[in-house]
């Protein structure tokens, strides 16, 4: 319910210096601050300006409406005139660019308010605080507002002075907080990109330093493999007594002697493959092959490890042939990584390989055990290189904690990943998945990094 608190009639130019001050008046006594006071009083008599410069008559009444919505001041501003040639006139003040900067300083302009069938101008601010005044209040405001006020042009002037010089010293201080934010901005930003180069610098850094662990690594393996290979030959010679017969102490040493040089060789040609795939140096070479070609090889190369009659090592045909197209040798060598592990870590039971196709056209490879099994806390680690986890069969199994780091890189070179599922217990299911089709461009030509040593 809107209460009417004043009605303004404009028929001179100093009546709009009148409306002004009213403007200013009620503002004031409903609770408006001084900077929205002269808001309003500035608002409220531009408007009626303009409409005046058009049709030299004007009027303004001042309500408060809290309706359709926050309780706020209202001034309806009509041209007094007739219904269409009303309407024309305040189209045309739409159109004025002062209104429009008018507008600015309220929450609210509507041209195309109707009031009682009349076309009006409405603009309104909400009430400070979001006041609701009781309409009694209201009343007594209006009361207080039959006077009306002294339409003294000087007077209005010197207010209006002053409300610039205030205006201006707080655009002032504005301009001065402005500054200051720029200046902060911009050490900030200079922060942010001094913070960026540190950043930059450290990862070129990382970037070398990783480069030179791969070069490290991948020389000094070469170095070691041949010394390596002798220590192997010349125990098998001994061991072969191509050199006169061996007691048996001297037979145990140098069956020790020829171990460990075994043992050094699988873990040197791990760090060989490490190296090379983090060089970015090993060639994948793409084919498509059958998964139950592919087993069979498997089958063949693993059975003799499946040496304990406790543990079934099963390879499950897959019901229709699969064809991948992948990298057959990398991806056999990741199969025997996992199947040598499941192997390794499974005292009885059966360790069970099978192949499938998802929805999503990936290939899927379970290596299912029912060995000692992981816990869940330790899966991150065993994908970390030389990450092993302490359990009762680590002693006895031979191992350097780089086979899984090595099988989840070749993975991903081949665009698939590796996934672990395991109950302590109970046994481990690690999943190999390839993508249908070898990533464009990871189908390399020539081995960069060929070294021919097996
Ligand atoms: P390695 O077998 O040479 O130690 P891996 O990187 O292949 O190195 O494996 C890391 C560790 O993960 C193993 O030492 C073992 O603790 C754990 N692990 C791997 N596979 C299995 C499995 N099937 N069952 C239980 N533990 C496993």
């Amino acid at each position: 319910m809107a209460v009417s608190l004043q009605q303004v009639v404009v028929r001179s130019e100093q009546d709009i210096v009148a409306l002004r001050q009213r403007s200013r008046q009620i503002a004031a006594l409903l609770g408006f601050g001084t900077q929205d006071q002269t808001r309003i009083a500035t608002a409220v008599s531009e408007v009626t300006r303009i409409v005046f410069a058009q049709v030299r008559c004007a009027r303004a009444e001042f309500t408060v409406e809290g309706e359709n919505r926050p309780p706020s001041l209202c001034v309806r501003i009509d041209p007094g005139q007739g219904g269409s040639a009303a309407s024309e006139t305040i189209r045309q003040v739409g159109n004025n660019v002062a209104f429009t900067g008018a507008c600015r300083l309220l929450d609210w302009c509507d041209i195309s308010a109707m009031v009682d069938g009349r076309p009006v101008i409405l603009l309104a601010k909400h009430l400070p605080g979001g006041a609701d005044l009781g309409s009694d209040r209201l009343k007594k405001l209006a009361a207080q507002l039959v006077q009306p006020p002294t339409a003294d042009g000087m007077e209005e002037l010197e207010q209006q002075n002053r409300e610039l010089v205030q205006a201006l010293a707080e655009l002032r201080l504005r301009q001065e907080e402005l500054t200051a934010l720029t200046r902060e901005l911009e050490d900030t930003n200079r922060g942010v990109v001094a913070l960026y180069a540190e950043i930059e610098e450290k990862a070129e850094r990382l970037r070398r330093s990783d480069e030179m662990k791969s070069r490290f690594l991948s020389n000094t393996s070469h170095e070691l493999r041949t010394p390596l290979s002798s220590i192997r030959a010349l125990s098998q010679l001994l061991l072969d007594r191509v050199d006169g017969d061996l007691t048996p102490d001297q037979e145990t040493q140098v069956t020790f002697i020829k171990t460990a040089a075994i043992d050094l060789s699988g873990l040197v040609n791990d760090l060989l493959d490490l190296a090379k795939i983090e060089a970015g140096k090993v060639a994948v070479i793409r084919s498509v092959f059958s998964v139950t070609d592919l087993f069979a090889a498997l089958r063949g190369m693993l059975k003799p490890l499946a040496a304990s009659d406790a543990v079934a090592l099963i390879f499950q045909d897959p019901p229709d042939d699969i064809l991948v197209d992948s990298d057959e040798g990398k991806v056999s060598q990741i199969l025997r990584n996992l199947v040598f592990n499941a192997l390794k870590f499974t005292e009885a039971g059966s360790v069970c390989i099978s192949a499938s196709v998802d929805a999503a056209g990936e290939t899927q490879f379970d290596i299912v055990d029912t060995g000692i099994g992981i816990e869940e806390a330790h899966l991150p680690l065993i994908f970390e290189e030389f990450g092993q986890v302490e359990n009762r069969l680590q002693k006895h199994s031979k191992g350097t904690g780089l086979g899984l780091p090595l099988c989840e890189k070749l993975a991903a070179l081949l665009g698939g990943r590796i996934t672990v599922t395991s109950t302590p217990g109970s046994g481990s299911t690690f999943t190999l998945r390839l993508p249908k089709q070898l990533p464009a461009g990871q189908d390399s030509g020539a081995d960069l990094f060929a070294d021919g040593a097996a």
